[in-house]
């Protein structure tokens, strides 16, 4: 790369830089073609929580298999969560789902062309609606996430602790995006961010504000955005069900619509608590009477807010099975991979396929 020179950190040098050094990914508009919208936003809903590498062959099989805001919206939600699986945060599947039909029928398929429009759809909040009118529409919105606090915090050797800091970091960002340009800048921020201003060791000897940055110059960039001490994630249990019929399909049932992981297939299972499950007073949430066997050791998962253990109990029945309630579906083994099923079920399928 070759280096920019500035004497502050302006939207100038770092749109001269991103002219030269912008990420090609494929939902950006390159030089000269109109942002698609659809994209844009399909995007930013994959992206949050979930780093590019990660999204870049999602957002390729979603465009592929649903082109348009109204071939999603035509889709079938299951449809939509099982393509989804593994991106995690599946609320965010159902909610992507939900607003593409409400963008068909309340806009006619065009999405709103401001933060407030695209605020009040759903899965959509104050970053992503920035983000959307800032890269879609070219308004003057800013889209501050974590990257973008990082590069700004350092920039302007902003001390005060996160969340604390996050209104002066919005205010310094807001006052400067260039008018005839908000979405490039708000693209190559999160570009700068990625790339160069990244969390460990920051690449000051190529970033274009690398004679203006306060942060750099105080020799404290590294140490910046100051985090508030992080909470540690309480530990959970639950104690999950592998109930196999004689042909070889196995028990799955879907969650509640709202709530964590709403609406996508799980393994019967226990409630989920504070302390480990014994077998014998997990036995009343089976889904079936049998002879279960507690398989060794746990699946784990991390959520955000709290770590899960899952043991599993397995059983093997030699005649039909019980009636499958409203929300129970057998389904051999073969045809997992196209369910929509969370990684935390996929672990505890895995666990129970290896550790008996
Ligand atoms: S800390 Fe370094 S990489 Fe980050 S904005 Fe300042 S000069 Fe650029």
């Amino acid at each position: 790369m070759v280096p920019e020179s500035t004497s502050s950190p302006c939207a100038a040098s770092l749109l001269a830089w991103y002219d030269r050094h912008r990420r090609d990914l494929p939902w950006r508009a390159r030089p000269g073609e109109v942002a698609d919208p659809y994209r844009v936003w399909l995007s930013e809903i994959m992206l949050q929580q979930t780093q590019v590498q990660a999204v870049i062959p999602y957002f390729l099989r979603f465009l592929d298999r649903w082109p348009t805001v109204e071939a999603l919206a035509a889709a079938d939600l299951d449809a939509v969560l099982a393509a989804w699986a593994g991106l995690g945060y599946y609320a965010r599947a159902r909610r992507l789902h939900t607003c593409a039909r409400a963008v068909v029928a309340d806009f006619g398929g065009s999405f709103p062309d401001d933060e407030a429009g695209l605020r009040a759809l759903p899965g959509i909040g104050a970053y992503t609606a920035g983000a959307i009118a800032a890269i879609a529409f070219d308004r003057p919105a800013a889209a501050v996430d974590g990257n973008v606090e990082r590069v700004m915090a350092r920039a302007y050797a902003i001390e005060t602790p996160l969340p604390a800091a996050k209104t002066a970091i919005r205010e310094r960002t807001l006052a400067m995006i260039p008018p005839d340009r908000p979405g490039d800048f708000a693209q190559a921020l999160m570009d700068l961010g990625a790339t160069v201003c990244t969390p460990r060791n920051p690449a000051c000897g190529i970033c274009p504000w690398r004679d203006g940055c306060a942060g750099r110059r105080a020799g404290i960039a590294a140490d910046l955005p100051v985090a508030a001490p992080r909470k540690l994630r309480p530990q959970k249990h639950g104690l999950v069900f592998w109930v196999e019929r004689g042909d070889g399909a196995v028990l799955l049932r879907r969650r509640p619509d709202e709530g964590l992981l709403g609406g996508m297939l799980e393994l019967p299972s226990t409630p989920w608590r504070e302390s480990p499950w014994a077998l014998k007073e997990a036995l009343p949430h089976a889904p079936a009477t049998g002879g279960y066997r507690l398989l060794p050791g746990v699946a784990r998962h991390g959520f955000t807010h709290f770590l899960i253990d899952l043991a599993v109990a397995s059983v093997r029945l030699d005649g039909p099975g019980p009636a499958p309630g409203p929300d129970d579906q057998w389904h051999r083994p073969e045809a997992f991979p196209g369910l929509a099923l969370p990684t935390l079920t996929r672990r505890a399928i895995r666990h129970a396929q290896t550790a008996g």
